[in-house]
This record gives C-alpha cells, structure tokens and sequence, in this order.
C-alpha cells in the first residue's frame, strides 16, 4: 500500500502497524484512523467521541509519528497523571509538569524535552499559560518543535458545559502567539459533551482553523441499559445486593444524598462485599484513598454521591447502578457511561420508585435565592422539565437508547437488543376498567374544586381511613373503597402509567397534582382502551456465554488476574496499566503458549511483550500443567517485530521510576530501600539508562581513578563479557561499578 502521507517516512508499512506497535491494538475504532491522519496533515480537528469511544489514541499516535513534541492540556492532574503512566507502561515517552511537581524535577523534565527524549507532554492549563512556561515552550519550538496543541476535555472552555474551567478560555493565546510563524501549529480539541451548544463555543473560543468535525454516535453499544422498579426499601436493597453478587468485577452505585451513600456502604460492607464510600462529607483525604483503592480493585464497589466519576479513568467498571433518580437524561447518560470504558459489556441500572420523584420535587422546591429566599423560578422550572423527561425514560416501554440518543439529537431506530424493553417487551394487560375508577375518583375531587396527587387518589380507592380521607369527607364519594381489589402499588403504577401515557396531566409545580385532560375524557367515556405494561420480576444476566470449557477459563483468568494485580501493586499502578481486562480474556481463552502467539493477544505492543510476555507465559503453561493439557514445545523462533522508530532508546517504566527517583538526588541505597529491590537492580537501572543517553553522573557513582581503571580493562579484554573484564581488574572491582562504566564505554564508542 502506498500512501502520500508523512507516517511513510516512517518505518511503519502503515498506520496499523504503528498502533499494534505502539499499543498492541489491531484495529482502530470507528473514527480514530481518520482523526489520526487528518492530525498528521496538520488540521485542526474537533474530535467529540462518547466516553470510551478512545479518544486520546487520536492525538496520541500522531504524536508519536509526527516531528516534535505535542504539548497536552488537560485539566485533572489526576486525569494527566494516569494517562502518563498508561503511555509510559506502554513504553511511551510522554511526561507531565504540574505544580505538583519539584522545581528540580521540572528543570530536568525540560531538560529532557529539550534534548528530544520526550514525545507527549501534559500540562495543566493555568501552567501552560504562565510566562516562564510559555518561554519555554518557544524554545521547544525553536529546538525540537511543537506537533500540535492538544486540548482534551475541551468542553471546559465553555460556560454552558459542565465543568468550566476560566483557564482554558485563554487558551486562545496559544493561537495567537504562534500565528505568525511559518506555519499554524494545529490545535486538537477532544470533548465527550453531547450538546450542540457547547460545541459551538468550542469552535469559537478555540478559534479553530477550518476545523474537520467529527461527532461520533454517542450509542455505547456495549452498555446494557435498564430500568428496574425499586419497591419498599428492603426490597430495593434486596435487589441491589444481589445485582452487585450477580456481576463480576467493579461497579459504581450512585445516590442522591451522603446519608444513602453511607447507609448502602455500611449495608454493603456487611453482607461481605468490599465496598466504599465517596462523598462529599468525606476528608479530601479519605476521598482520595477510597479513589485509589477502588481504581486499584482493593475495592470492589464504590457508593458514591455523583461527585464521584470525572476523571476517573478505570476502564474496567463493570457496572453503574442508579440507586436513586438522577436529575437529568444528560447526567444520566454521562455517569452510567462511566461503566464499560473498555468496550466490554456492561450494565446500567437505574432504581425507580414513584417515591423518588417527590424527593426530586422537593429538591427543586429548595432552589432558593440565598439572599431573599425567593424561589429560583427560571431554574426550578429548567429541573421541573429536566425531572418530567427522566421520568419519561423510567416509564417508557420503548428502547431506551432511542430515548436517550434522542435527546442528543440522534435518530437511533431501536431494536437495539440490548435495553430491559427491547429484550424483555413487558407484558402489556387491559387495565381499561381500572383507569375509569381511577379518573372517575380524580373527577369527583374536580368536581368539589379540589385538586389532589396520586397518594391520596390511592387512599381514597382503597377506602383509607386516614385523616385527609375524613377531613375532606372522602369516605363519601361513591369512588370510595372501589378499588379494594388492587394493592397501593398496582394502582401506584396505573396511576403513573396513565400520566406516562398522557391520559393524565401532572402538575409540575412541586406539588404534583393531578388534572383530567382530554383524552382523559375519553377513556371515561369508553372511547379509549387503556394499556398497561408490567415489569418482569426477575432481571436477566448480560452475557450468558456458555461455553465447554467456561470453567477452566475462568479459573485461568482468575489467575491471571491476580498476577496482574502483583504485577501492578509492585510498580504501583492500576492493574489495568499492566493490561486491560480484555487482553487477559482472550489470553485465558487462547492460552498462548509461546513468545509469537504471545504477540497476538490484543493489547500486547513491542513494549507489553518484553515487559511481561514471560511470566504470563509461564503462568500459563504452569495453569495447563497443573490441569494436565498438553504443551506445546518452546519454538525459540522469536516474533516479528517492528523496529521502533528513531527515537531516543525507551527506558521502561521500572526504570524510569529509578530515574526519578534518582534526579530527585537519592542515593543508589536508598532507592532500593524505596522500591523495595535489591540494590544491585538499582545499579543495573542506572547503567542501562546511562547506556540509552539519559543523564545519568557517572562520576557521582564510580571515582574516576577507578573509571579509569575499568575503561582500560574493557579496552583490553573487550566489553561483552562481565566476567573477563572483573578477572582483568581483580577482586577488589565490584560487577555494579563495571556495567556501569561499560555504559559509558558504550555510549562513547558504539
Ligand atoms: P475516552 O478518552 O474517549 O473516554 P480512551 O481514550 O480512554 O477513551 O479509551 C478508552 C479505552 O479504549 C481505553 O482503555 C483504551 O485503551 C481503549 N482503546 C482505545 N483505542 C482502542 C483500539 N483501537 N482498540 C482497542 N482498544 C482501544
Ligand atoms: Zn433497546
């Protein structure tokens, strides 16, 4: 294949190759090959993905085969911080500078970046646009170069999103300061924010450059979307338990209030699962821990207020369950789109009871001025609308993706397979009879010009004895007690089905009163039929895969699982930097055996394969040998690998961590004690990072005179073996200070 795009010059036949190199994936998702290449001919670009769509591969790979350093903004450190180290695991030359960081470690992060070591690098805005910084990043341009600008979570620049961040409005100043160079250096700017409106500011407060655009569809095909009716308390907890024991992997519950968030922990934590709080009563502190935990899979399920979610980055959520309401479609869909970031199936569940809707109201009642205590009519009318079209979701009996895309503007025809209502249609009985007790009790009340909800339409059916049925003297309308026949909820339901079905108006006024309307009148008068649709009882499992050998591969991914787990915890990642959930899958499914089949599995790029294919392998074969399957012979025939293109040599992430540690002016001894490995790993760190040009002082570790002494013997006896070259010198030389001044010998000569 030919192509006339500047990625030729590389040593990569195509931009496939450069990805499975790179991050050890096969194949694009839909959209990223475009934006990658749109983004090597230097277009400003608008990229809006759905979260896990994969976005950041679409800057990412053109910053690695484009000339020069890509400077990121992106406004979480925590956010910036795992995408660095996911990029660095995947042996990625990228780097961060925030204030977070020691002006010393800065110094010598720009050092690098000036010496073109450095591929990616993530800012925090406010930094980018100091003064000193933006100095810097001239010398960048004058030195090495600048890719592009790209500017992730770009929704930040405008007021009408979500989280607006004043800083990235100056953004801008990028643009203009670097307008009249030779050339315009691109800006990318990556959103997942689903309105048109947002959108448009974008494009303007970024002053994009004839801009691709590219919307992807916001459906996430993997999710399955459900609704469930949450019934008294202890049934709804009932059901949530068993939905947490029934799903594998990690989850997320969300509630309206702290005091649910810490009533289902502790419920939770009781009947064994390993589940923790986050809200916004916690200590930063204790926030911050339970995060990590949960992102490490120390903790399974996180019960949060929805404070918790943006920018997290766990890929691997199994499931989102909404204990309670949310308060909108858009937030709906945003935090149940933090389950299935990886693209595997996930779940989404929203809890929902009549009973929350009056929570809801009520806490748009509060919307108050603070100053007059004067009602906030403009935004309690805004959350009024908001919570009808939640509701509207909750009850409907159509797919719930065409609900929801549709309310982003996308026409999605249904019959997805994958929602409660297009998998298991609900029962639909007559209920005609019903609503004509029901209406006809709604029109007595009319007719004593009185308005009331549905509660007490309920009590009246049902013949209450309560205080309100006798003070209003309902005990003497002829509707009284003629619905003894139906519990509270079967009537709850038809009561809520008929306003769904608009056979009856709702009050949005915080008080939701009920009112006939016309085609009230003609379900009165017989002239209309009334439908009602049921909930099954019982929710069905995602993915009932059945396979012959289901049993064995699970217990090989269990394993795997946990490896991957030490792996991560001894380098202090998330387990998911090591590998993604789905290259263990299909590592239990296929077994590999060998270095080659190795090379295979999705997700396992250049670096992943020296990194980690051995002890996977081993772990593998070991599993098969145990169970007695058979083995295949080790074939020694190494796999094809690209050659990575010129670029400084990589170090790996370990060591890069003792290189950091290092710069920060730790001694040899101490790191190790750090890092909890021996010293002389420490020392070999040292020697391979001298060896591949990083700054390393060679005269801190090794006197010269000594130096001088072990270059002499490598001169004599030849640098390849250790062992010659310390026989040369004599007892007294140690083989650490050897490999090290072999890396100078190296460096210098080779
Ligand atoms: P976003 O920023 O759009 O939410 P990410 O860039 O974090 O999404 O990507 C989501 C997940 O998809 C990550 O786990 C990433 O590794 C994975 N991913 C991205 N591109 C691909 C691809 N081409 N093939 C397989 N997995 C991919
Ligand atoms: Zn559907």
């Amino acid at each position: 294949m030919t192509v006339s795009i500047p990625y030729a010059t590389t040593q990569f036949a195509s931009l496939e190759q450069a990805l499975k190199h790179y991050f050890g994936y096969d194949s694009f998702r839909p959209g990223q090959r475009q934006m990658v290449e749109y983004a090597l001919h230097d277009r400003d670009l608008l990229v809006i993905m759905p979260t896990g769509g994969g976005k950041s591969l679409c800057f990412q790979l053109p910053a690695l085969l484009k000339e020069g350093v890509m400077i990121v903004v992106s406004p979480l450190i925590a956010l910036m911080q795992d995408q660095v180290q996911a990029l660095q695991n995947n042996g990625i030359p990228a780097t961060l500078l925030n204030s977070s960081i020691s002006p010393v470690e800065s110094q010598s992060r720009q050092a690098a970046i000036l010496d073109r070591k450095i591929k990616l690098v993530y800012v925090a805005p406010e930094r980018l646009l100091s003064e000193s910084f933006l100095g810097f990043l001239d010398q960048v341009k004058a030195r090495v170069g600048i890719s592009a600008f790209a500017i992730d979570e770009a929704h930040c620049v405008s007021e009408w999103g979500h989280d607006f961040r004043p800083e990235y409005r100056q953004l801008r100043r990028l643009r203009h300061r670097y307008q009249n160079d030779d050339r315009i250096i691109p800006i990318l700017a990556l959103t997942a924010t689903a309105t048109e409106r947002v959108r448009h500011d974008i494009l303007g407060q970024l002053e994009l450059d004839k801009p691709h655009v590219h919307i992807a569809s916001f459906n996430r095909p993997n999710l399955y979307y459900e609704v469930r009716p949450k019934g008294s308390t202890r049934q709804a907890y009932t059901e949530l338990f068993q939905q947490v024991q029934r799903t594998e992997g990690a989850g997320i519950i969300y509630c309206l209030s702290r005091k649910r968030v810490d009533e289902i922990t502790a419920k939770l934590q009781h009947d064994g699962i390993s589940a923790l709080p986050y809200h916004a009563g916690l200590s930063d502190a204790v926030r911050k821990d339970n995060q990590d935990k949960f992102i490490r899979d120390d903790a399974r399920v996180m019960v949060a207020t929805v404070a918790f979610g943006m920018g997290i980055n766990k890929p691997d959520v199994r499931f989102v369950i909404h204990y309670d309401l949310p308060r909108n479609i858009e937030g709906y869909y945003q935090e149940s789109g933090r389950a299935g970031r990886d693209g595997e199936p996930s779940r989404c569940t929203l809890f929902y009871g009549a009973g929350d809707i009056r929570t809801v109201e009520f806490l748009i009642a509060q919307k108050v001025d603070p100053a007059t205590g004067e009602p906030l009519e403009d935004e309690q009318r805004i959350a009024s609308q908001q919570l009808r079209r939640v509701i509207n979701y909750a009850e409907a009996m159509e797919c719930r993706r065409t609900i929801q895309l549709g309310y982003f503007g996308e026409d999605f025809p249904g019959n997805c397979d994958t929602c409660d209502n297009c998998c298991h249609p609900k029962p639909i009985e007559d209920w005609t009879l019903e609503a004509q007790k029901f209406l006809s009790c709604v029109a007595r009340f009319a007719q004593k010009g009185q308005r009331f909800g549905i509660n007490h339409t309920i009590d009246v059916l049902r013949g209450s004895k309560n205080d309100r049925v006798l003070k209003n003297e309902h005990d003497k309308l002829s509707t009284y007690g003629i619905g003894k026949d139906r519990s509270a909820e079967q009537w709850r339901l038809l009561g809520r089905s008929l306003i769904h079905q608009r056979l009856l108006d709702e009050t949005s006024d915080g008080y939701s009163m009920l009112e006939l309307n016309a085609l009230s009148w003609e379900v009165l008068k017989k002239q209309r039929s009334v439908m009602v649709a049921f909930t099954p009882a019982k929710p069905e499992a995602v993915n009932g895969s059945s396979n012959v050998d289901a049993a064995e591969v699970e217990a090989l991914y269990d394993r795997l699982q946990k490896l991957r787990k030490r792996l991560a915890d001894e380098q202090s990642v998330p387990p998911y930097v090591v590998f993604p959930n789905s290259s263990l899958r299909s590592m239990a499914n296929i077994q590999p055996q060998t270095l080659a089949q190795f090379a295979t599995i999705p997700g396992v790029g250049s670096r992943k394969l020296t990194q980690y294919s051995k002890i996977f392998i081993a772990e593998i074969r070991w599993f098969r040998e145990q169970r007695g399957l058979p083995l295949q012979a080790e074939t020694g025939i190494e796999p094809q690998l690209t050659p990575p293109i010129a670029q400084p040599n990589l170090a790996s992430f370990t060591q890069l961590q003792t290189l950091e540690l290092y710069q920060q002016g730790m001694e040899p001894g101490a790191i190790a004690e750090q890092r909890h490995v021996r010293r002389s790993t420490i020392m070999s760190h040292l020697a391979e990072l001298l060896e591949m040009g990083y700054p390393i002082d060679l005269d801190d570790l090794v006197p010269l005179d000594r130096q001088n002494k072990i270059m002499y013997a490598i001169n004599t006896v030849g640098p390849d073996a250790l062992g010659s070259i310390r026989e040369h010198l004599g007892e007294m030389y140690g083989y650490d200070e050897i490999r090290l001044v072999r890396s100078r010998w190296r460096r210098e000569t080779e």
